[in-house]
């Protein structure tokens, strides 16, 4: 029984009401606080059913393996900042390792028919969700991310790309209509830290649907659950080296897309290491595709429903504490409405609630590590500095761990660093315009092109607007909308290439001339 628990209910009604007075007074001013003293009492996610070992070695030809570097290097918990475990660092002659393991699967898994690689890509995807508590529990620990987040949108959406793949494994010639698709061959992935288990699943499931064998480089500071995923390949049976996990820093990746038995790289990440990346495949025969960074508008209209428009941008900047490469971190909005907008927003922004990533009511949680932590405060600095009003919800941060308040700047011009260069964490800067051209020009004024969202009541508008935006993804009415069955990639800096969908596939197989068999 709780400590606090009474089993007379007069006396538990006394001290309950004894406890709101205390808690409404000493939180004067938290609005949700103003009615009667609710607050919601911790609701931590329980760890105990996720075991994790102290050291994790690379996933090679199906089997874990100790790295040939003898080097093993600390993921940490970002809301604690206490190691959780060691992982391996993989040297060049682990990666060689690795890319002969894929090379030597490969003729094996491509000569496998479409309907036998359906069913590994169906078992892996549905051992996936019976254990998707486990994976959400462990994303949240090695991310910082919030568990509401991993539960809900990180591991279904990473069993839904694996069950959506599944599905064109046997199918891929319908894709390709009089043509002959096979698989590119070995494929090296690298993947950042901001949805690592998704990233991994969007990478893996379309290269193994089209026949191809993959060795994949989960980022350093978040490699947990892409090495639990290796046992759920192991769970599915799936034939050794079809996919192989190296963990390791920026000189594994490094040595992984400069190695000569590649036939493609698949890359997400940031724009600066995607140039160095693409300068490494040039000249080779090696097929590239990169997901890069953004700097997304939001346009709000003053027709717009305007509180549901705020869900939707608070939902667009502060998901995943803004690390997020579609992040809609610049906000136009309409003159005529701007003040009560904003008014709106930093009311809303007072109710984000800000701790513990494993309480199931937080919606924000840890920056991922004390590096972006350092660049946010940065750049706001520098936005502070160049004459923008910074607003920041008063949120409690914890002591420990690495922490930053939803934060948002108004007056913002379009050459201000916090409007041009991509923050990835809680931040937004807000400007205005006063046409819907000067809104498009506004917009597209970016050296990126990932996503945009249109806020407005009018159709022709939002076809009108859609049509002339710069970005691979407009969503209108709505933001940070994904599925599987949906292309998502960028413009300009952000990359080329497109993962999901139909389109993503196509980026898995060369296409030769001729009649498919029946
Ligand atoms: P980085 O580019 O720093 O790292 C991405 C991955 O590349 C990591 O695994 C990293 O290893 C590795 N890497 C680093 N240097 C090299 C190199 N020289 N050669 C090969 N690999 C290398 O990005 P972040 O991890 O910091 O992720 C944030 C960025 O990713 C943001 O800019 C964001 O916009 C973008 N992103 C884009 C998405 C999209 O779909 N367009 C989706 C998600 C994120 P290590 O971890 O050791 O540094």
């Amino acid at each position: 029984m709780a400590k606090t628990e009474n089993k007379n209910p007069a006396a538990q009604k006394k001290v309950t009401k004894k406890v709101a007075k205390k808690v409404a007074k000493k939180s004067l001013g938290q609005p949700e606080l103003r009615f009667g003293g609710w607050q919601y009492a911790p609701a931590p996610e329980g760890t105990d059913h996720v075991a994790i070992e102290d050291r994790y070695g690379l996933f090679i030809n199906g089997e874990f393996v100790r790295p040939k570097s003898g080097k093993y290097f600390a993921t940490i918990n970002p809301a604690t900042e206490k190691k959780i475990a060691e992982v391996a660092q993989a040297n060049g002659k682990d990666v060689d390792r690795a890319v002969q393991a894929a090379n030597k699967a490969l003729p094996g898994w491509r000569k496998l028919s479409g309907d036998d690689r359906a069913r590994y890509l169906f078992r892996i995807a549905r051992i996936l969700l019976e254990r998707a508590r486990e994976f959400a529990v462990l994303e949240t620990l090695d991310n910082g991310k919030p568990i509401k987040e991993t539960r809900d949108v990180d591991v279904p959406l990473a069993a839904q790309h694996f069950f959506y793949h599944a599905g064109w494994a046997d199918k891929l010639g319908l894709l390709f209509p009089g043509e002959l698709p096979e698989p590119v061959g070995v494929v090296g992935q690298i993947i950042p830290w901001n949805f690592p288990l998704l990233m991994a699943a969007w990478k893996i499931a379309p290269a193994l649907a089209a026949g191809n064998t993959v060795v994949i480089k989960p980022a350093e500071t978040s490699p947990l659950t892409a090495l639990r995923l290796c046992e759920v390949f192991a769970q599915a049976e799936l034939p050794a080296g079809v996919v192989n996990v190296i963990t390791g820093d920026g000189a594994t990746g490094q040595a992984l897309v400069r190695h000569p038995d590649l036939n493609k790289v698949a890359f997400t990440g940031s724009t600066d290491v995607g140039k160095e990346i693409q300068k490494a495949v040039a000249g080779r025969k090696v097929d590239l595709t990169l997901e890069l960074g953004g700097k997304a508008a939001h346009l709000v209209f003053e027709d717009a429903a305007l509180d549901q428009a705020v869900e939707g941008v608070v939902r667009g900047i502060f998901f995943n504490q803004g690390h997020v490469c579609c992040a809609g971190s610049r906000l136009l909005v309409q003159e005529s409405v701007h003040d009560l907008f904003v008014r709106k927003l930093q009311r809303r922004m007072a109710r984000i609630r800000v701790g513990d990533p494993l309480d199931k009511n937080t919606d924000m949680g840890a920056i991922h590590s004390a590096e972006q932590l350092q660049r946010i405060q940065g750049l706001v600095q520098a936005g502070v500095d160049e004459g923008a009003v910074l607003f920041q919800a008063k949120a409690a941060l914890p002591k420990k761990g690495f922490w930053f308040a939803p934060s948002m700047f108004t007056g913002v011009t379009q050459s201000h660093r916090v409007a041009r260069e991509e923050i990835f964490g809680p931040v937004l800067s807000v400007s205005t315009f006063r046409t819907p051209e000067e809104a498009v020009v506004k917009a597209n004024d970016t050296s990126y092109g990932l996503s945009a969202g249109i806020w407005t009541d009018k159709g022709a508008r939002i076809l009108w607007l859609a049509s002339r935006m710069r970005a691979g993804v407009v969503w209108n009415n709505t933001f940070n909308r994904f599925d599987a069955a949906s292309p998502f990639g960028g413009y300009q800096e952000s990359g080329f290439g497109r993962e999901g969908g139909r389109q993503g596939l196509r980026a898995y197989v060369k296409l030769r001339s001729g009649l498919l068999p029946g």
